[in-house]
C-alpha cells in the first residue's frame, strides 16, 4: 500500500520509514533485480527464430483478396517512398503541401495502414490518445469515435487520408522493393522490386516500421506441432470465426487454445479468445504493467471548438509534459502524461531543484515502486485466485517494457475456461506435435498462436526491410550498420547520398510515433523543396559528422542505467546490450524529441547544409 507522504522536505530527499511509506523500497529493488536475474539468457535476442524458410508461411498476408497483376514499370521520378504505413503516407502528404507530387508510395501490403494493416487481431487499440495518435485530423477534419481508437477505425483512417491526398494514384500495393543502387552518374538510386518494377528516384525515403517483421521464439519442437498456428500480426479469422469488424470468435467454442506471449499485443487479444475459446491457455514468460484504460466517447461538442492547429498543439503539449516542460494544462490527461507528471510536480512543489542526480534517481525510483504498487494493487483487486494474481503482477520499472492500458485483460482470469500458466521467467520449454510444454506438463492444445512481437536488431535493419541498399563504391548498409545503426540525425547515413530513414533510433524521442514520423516528414520535405530549388542534386553526411552525431546520441545518460537495471526486453537487446548503440530505447537525442525537431528547423533556417556534402 502506498501512504501519501512527502519524499522531499525543504530541498533535500527525506526517504520516510518503510512503515510510513507503506512499503520498503529496498525490498522492492531487490525483488526487482532477482526477477530480472532469473530471466536474463546469455542466448539473449538469439532466442528468437527467424522467419523463413520453412516458417515463412507465418509471414503470410491473410488479408489480401486477391492478387494484383500487373506489368512492371519504369519511371524516373523525385521521390521513392518505401512503405504505406503512416510514415510513408506522412510523407507522401508533407511533400504534396510543399509542392512535390513526383512521387511514389510503394508498400508490401494490400493497402495503406501499415501495422494497422497487418495487425488486425480482435481488440488492436492504440495506446496513445486518438486525438493526437491518428495523423492528419486537422487536415481530414476526421473526428475519431473514442479517446482510445480500436484498430479499425485507424485502419479506415489510413485509407482516408490516401484517399484525401489522392495518394492511391501514386501508391504500387503488393510490391517489395528488393535492392536500392546507388547511381553516381546520374545522382540518382535505382529502385527495384519484385515486380520487375525499375524507378530511378533522386531521393529515397524508407519508413519500412521499427516493428514489421514477426519473430518467433527458438522453441524446440516449433515445427512439429500439428494443431493450427499463426502469429497475431497475421490473424486467422478464417480459423477463429468472428472478424475484425468484430463478433466473437464463434469458431474457437469446441478448441483449446494456447496463446505465448503477455506484451502489449496479447493483452489486448486475450480478452476475446478468453470470451470464446473452449479453453484458453496463456502461456506467461514476464507479466505486463495492466492499468486502467479510461476510454470514452468523443464529445462532438467539444471537437467543434478545435480550431486549426489544434492537433499540432495538442501533440507539443503531450511531448512537453513527457520531457518535463511546464505546461498550464495537460490536455491529454492520461496514463501516459500521469506517468512523466508525477516526478516534475513533486520537484515543482517542493523546492527539490538542489537534489543531486543519485538523490533524483533514487527518488525516481520510488515515485516508480509507488506508481507499480497502485497497478499491482489492481490486480489483487480484480484476479479472484491469489495464486494467479500473484503471478500476474509485474516486477520492473515502467519503461522497462511498453505500458499497457486494459480494462478487460486481467478479469479474463476469472473465468472458468482460462488458465494462466506462468513459466516462472524462463519460458515455454518446448512444443510438441499435441501442444507446448511448460516445467515438464505438456498442454494439449488445437490452436497455437504466437503473440511473441516482432524483430528488433539495430544490426538487422535491411534484413527487417527485406531489402538490399547499396551505396557509394558499392558499399552494403547491412555491412556498413553490422555494428549499429550509424547516422546523422537519425536519418542519413555517410556513404549513402539522398537516402534517408524514418524511425525512431537515433533522432529524438517521443512516444508518439506519429507525432515523431509528422516532424520527420515535415523536416524532410522542406529539405526536399529546397534542394530542388536550389539545383543540389544530392547531399550526403559527412564522415565527422555522422561519427559526432553518433558519439552524441550514444553517450551514457539517465536511460542507460536505468535500462540495464529492466528485465529482459527489446527495449533493453533482452538485457544483452553490449554498448549504448544496442537496443530498441538507446541511442537517442539527449535533450528529447521536441528539442530535436527546433534543432532540425535551425538548421534548415542557417540553410548552409551543416554537416553534409553538397553536390
Ligand atoms: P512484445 O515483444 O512486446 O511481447 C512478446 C511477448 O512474447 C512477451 O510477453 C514475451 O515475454 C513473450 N515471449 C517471447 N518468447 C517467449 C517464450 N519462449 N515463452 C513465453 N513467452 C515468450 O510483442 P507485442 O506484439 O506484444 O508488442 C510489440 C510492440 O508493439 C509493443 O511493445 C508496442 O510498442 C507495440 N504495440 C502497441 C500497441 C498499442 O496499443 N499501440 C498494441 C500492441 C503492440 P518476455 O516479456 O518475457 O520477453
Amino acid at each position: 500500500m502506498n501512504k501519501p507522504v512527502s519524499l522531499v522536505k525543504d530541498g533535500k530527499l527525506a526517504i520516510p520509514s518503510p512503515d510510513v511509506l507503506g512499503f520498503d523500497p529496498h525490498e522492492l529493488h531487490r525483488k526487482y533485480h532477482f526477477e530480472r536475474d532469473r530471466r536474463l539468457r546469455p542466448d539473449g535476442a538469439s532466442q528468437y527464430q527467424d522467419v523463413e524458410g520453412d516458417l515463412d508461411h507465418y509471414k503470410d498476408d491473410p488479408y489480401i483478396a486477391e492478387r494484383i497483376e500487373r506489368v512492371p514499370v519504369q519511371e524516373t521520378i523525385e521521390v521513392a517512398i518505401l512503405g504505406g504505413g503512416f510514415g510513408g503516407m506522412l510523407m507522401a502528404a508533407r511533400l504534396q503541401e510543399a509542392g512535390i507530387r513526383d512521387f511514389r508510395i510503394i508498400e508490401r501490403a494490400g493497402d495503406f495502414g501499415g501495422t494497422w494493416y497487418w495487425n488486425r487481431y480482435p481488440g488492436a487499440q492504440c495506446d496513445v490518445e486518438s486525438y493526437i495518435y491518428l495523423p492528419l485530423l486537422d487536415e481530414t477534419g476526421y473526428m475519431p469515435k473514442e479517446k482510445y481508437s480500436f484498430g479499425p477505425e485507424i485502419y479506415a483512417h489510413a485509407q482516408r487520408i490516401g484517399r484525401h491526398y489522392d495518394l492511391y494514384s501514386r501508391a504500387y500495393f503488393q510490391t517489395q522493393v528488393r535492392d536500392l543502387r546507388w547511381d553516381d552518374a546520374d545522382a540518382r538510386w535505382i529502385v527495384t522490386s519484385d515486380r520487375g518494377d525499375v524507378f530511378r528516384a533522386r531521393q529515397v525515403v524508407i519508413s519500412s516500421g521499427s516493428l514489421n517483421r514477426p519473430k518467433l521464439p527458438g522453441l524446440p519442437g516449433l515445427r512439429n506441432f500439428k494443431g493450427h498456428t499463426f502469429h497475431t500480426s497475421r490473424w486467422d479469422y478464417a480459423y477463429t470465426g468472428g472478424s475484425y469488424a468484430g463478433g466473437k470468435l464463434d469458431k474457437l467454442g469446441d478448441k483449446r487454445v494456447g496463446i505465448i506471449g503477455t506484451g502489449a499485443t496479447g493483452i489486448q487479444c486475450i480478452p476475446h479468445l478468453g470470451n470464446a475459446a473452449g479453453h484458453l491457455y496463456v502461456f506467461q514468460r514476464t507479466p505486463s504493467s495492466v492499468d486502467e484504460r479510461r476510454n470514452s466517447p468523443t464529445n462532438p461538442e467539444w471537437f467543434k471548438t478545435l480550431t486549426p492547429g489544434w492537433q499540432r498543439d495538442r501533440n507539443d503539449n503531450f511531448t512537453k509534459l513527457l520531457v518535463g516542460v511546464a505546461v498550464e494544462e495537460d490536455l491529454v490527461n492520461d496514463g501516459w502524461t500521469e506517468l512523466f507528471k508525477s516526478l516534475g510536480q513533486l520537484l515543482d512543489g517542493s523546492g527539490a531543484a538542489d537534489l543531486t542526480d543519485a538523490e533524483l534517481k533514487q527518488l525516481g525510483e520510488i515515485l516508480d515502486f509507488q506508481h507499480d504498487n497502485r497497478i499491482r494493487a489492481r490486480v489483487d483487486a480484480t484476479i479472484k485466485d491469489p495464486a494467479t494474481a500473484e503471478a500476474a503482477k509485474h516486477w520492473y520499472r515502467p519503461w522497462c517494457k511498453r505500458p499497457t492500458f486494459n480494462d478487460e485483460y486481467l478479469p479474463t482470469f476469472n473465468r472458468p475456461n482460462v488458465t494462466l500458466v506462468d513459466t516462472g521467467g524462463l519460458g515455454v520449454e518446448r512444443v510438441t506435435e499435441k501442444g507446448v510444454v511448460v516445467d515438464g506438463v505438456e498442454y494439449e492444445l488445437d490452436c497455437l498462436i504466437f503473440a511473441t512481437g516482432f524483430e528488433v536488431s539495430r544490426a538487422t535493419y535491411t534484413h527487417q526491410a527485406e531489402l538490399e541498399i547499396i551505396g557509394r563504391n558499392g558499399v552494403k548498409l547491412g555491412d556498413y550498420w553490422a555494428r549499429g545503426m550509424r547516422t546523422y540525425h537519425g536519418l542519413m547515413s555517410h556513404g549513402f547520398p539522398n537516402c534517408y530513414h524514418m524511425g525512431f533510433t537515433q533522432t529524438g524521442y517521443t512516444p508518439n510515433f506519429t507525432y515523431m514520423l509528422d516532424n520527420q516528414s515535415r523536416h524532410l520535405a522542406a529539405v526536399f523543396s529546397d534542394v530542388k530549388a536550389r539545383g543540389v542534386k544530392a547531399l550526403e553526411p559527412t564522415k565527422q559528422a555522422e561519427e559526432e552525431w553518433l558519439a552524441l546520441v550514444t553517450a551514457p545518460n539517465a536511460m542507460t542505467d536505468y535500462l540495464a537495471n529492466c528485465t529482459p526486453g527489446y527495449y533493453n537487446a533482452e538485457g544483452n546490450a553490449t554498448s549504448n548503440n544496442d537496443g530498441f530505447l538507446q541511442g537517442h537525442y539527449p535533450e528529447g524529441g521536441l528539442r530535436f525537431y527546433e534543432m532540425l528547423a535551425e538548421w534548415r533556417v542557417k540553410g548552409d547544409y551543416a554537416g553534409l556534402v553538397v553536390r
